[in-house]
């Protein structure tokens, strides 16, 4: 089967001719029927040796949807034929956390040479994937796959860290989405589904912020000198309860920092590097939180499947074949992509 592989850092992923995986035991193999691109897909084929834990060569795509089509003989929970979203932080297995369908918090995570499906163990950007087990599966019946794939991680993601700001947000508080890509447009949908607040974005691209509109935003605006203070005017002079940053960077932290509220916080995302200081005093308001949510939990998947199904958020995606990955990759690094894109082999 084909399959694109990260063989060496720092090079191109290529698309490979590999053996058709036959599950064992408890595993279960998935027709793969789309797979979703990630901005943290370029991070990890940028990645530097060393930095991260994975053994090289492994196959990427951690977004994946697809058919149970065989099942080791001790698989339980799943059927051949069911058409399933794989759930990607794969932890131990056997912590409390992992036990509790939450993998994306495994207590042996710095343990383990792998962070999930497409993270250190062959991913789904193939014909087929081996999952180990059926606890990583949630069936997704007649939603179609390419929207299905997406779920897994910019829209489980997208909900985790909604889901823990909001205390912060409150009845009608105001967040800020800043970066509307992958993650961000769905992040804005799921705000606006299971939220009262104000929703304002920001992003240095024109088409990502009718993006933010048309996903629900009240509000968009490019980054510019007087990004801070229009902000802070629209949400109603106070500034923002919770800002969600999908880019990381030293200059989107200053921003997000810049215009929190006493007492509001911030959810750090993105990968983009940057680094922030806590000093007190300092610049920080008084009251600031700060969160770094990673991925989500099963049941938290599984939600989020559900509002997809009943309509409420819906990715904008871009289709590829799987022979278009390093072209696709390509657009990905050059900010080309709207929404998602998602590679069907
Ligand atoms: P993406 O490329 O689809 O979207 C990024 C968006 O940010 C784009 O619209 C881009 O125009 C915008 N942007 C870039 N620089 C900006 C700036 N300075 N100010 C405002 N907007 C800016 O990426 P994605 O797939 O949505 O991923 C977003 C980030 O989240 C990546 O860093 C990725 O690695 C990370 N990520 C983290 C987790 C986690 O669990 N913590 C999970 C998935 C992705
Ligand atoms: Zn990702
Ligand atoms: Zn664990």
């Amino acid at each position: 089967m084909r399959a694109l592989r990260l063989t060496a850092w720092g090079e191109p992923a290529t698309p490979t001719e590999v053996e058709r995986p036959v599950p064992h035991g408890t595993e279960v193999l998935v027709r793969v029927e789309a797979a979703g691109l990630c901005h943290s897909d370029l991070h990890v084929i940028d990645g530097v040796p060393g930095a991260l834990p994975y053994r090289l060569p492994f196959t990427l795509g951690h977004e994946v949807a697809g058919r149970a089509t065989a099942l080791g003989p001790d698989a339980e929970g799943v059927t051949a034929g069911q058409r399933v979203v794989v759930y990607g932080p794969w932890g131990c297995g056997a912590c409390d956390r992992c036990a509790a369908g939450r993998d994306n918090y495994c207590d042996r995570r710095d343990t383990l040479p792998w962070h999930g499906v497409g993270l250190g163990r062959d991913g789904g950007m193939a014909e087929y994937l081996l999952v180990p087990s059926a606890r990583h599966l949630v069936p997704i019946d007649d939603l179609p796959a390419v929207q299905a794939a997406p779920l897994s991680d910019a829209g489980l993601t997208s909900y985790h860290a909604v889901a823990g700001l909001r205390p912060a947000l409150g009845e009608g508080g105001t967040a800020v989405v800043i970066g509307v890509g992958g993650l961000g447009h769905l992040a804005v949908q799921i705000l606006r589904a299971t939220t009262a607040s104000r929703i304002l974005a920001v992003d240095v691209r024109e088409d990502a912020l009718a993006l933010a509109d048309r996903s629900g935003a009240d509000f968009g605006t490019l980054v510019r000198a007087d990004t801070a203070r229009v902000l802070r005017t629209r949400s109603g002079g106070a500034g923002a309860d919770a800002v969600l940053d999908f880019v990381g960077t030293a200059q989107t932290l200053e921003l997000a920092t810049g215009i929190l509220r006493p007492g509001g916080e911030l959810a750090v995302v993105g990968s983009g590097g940057g680094r922030l200081t806590v000093a007190k005093p300092g610049v920080l308001p008084p009251g600031f939180r700060l969160s770094l949510p990673f991925w989500g939990t099963r049941a938290e998947l599984a939600e989020v499947v559900g509002l997809a199904r009943s309509g409420a958020i819906q990715v904008e995606t871009e289709r590829f074949p799987l022979s278009a990955a390093p072209e696709v990759i390509g657009r990905l690094r050059r900010g080309q992509v709207r929404g998602r894109a998602v590679l069907v082999p």
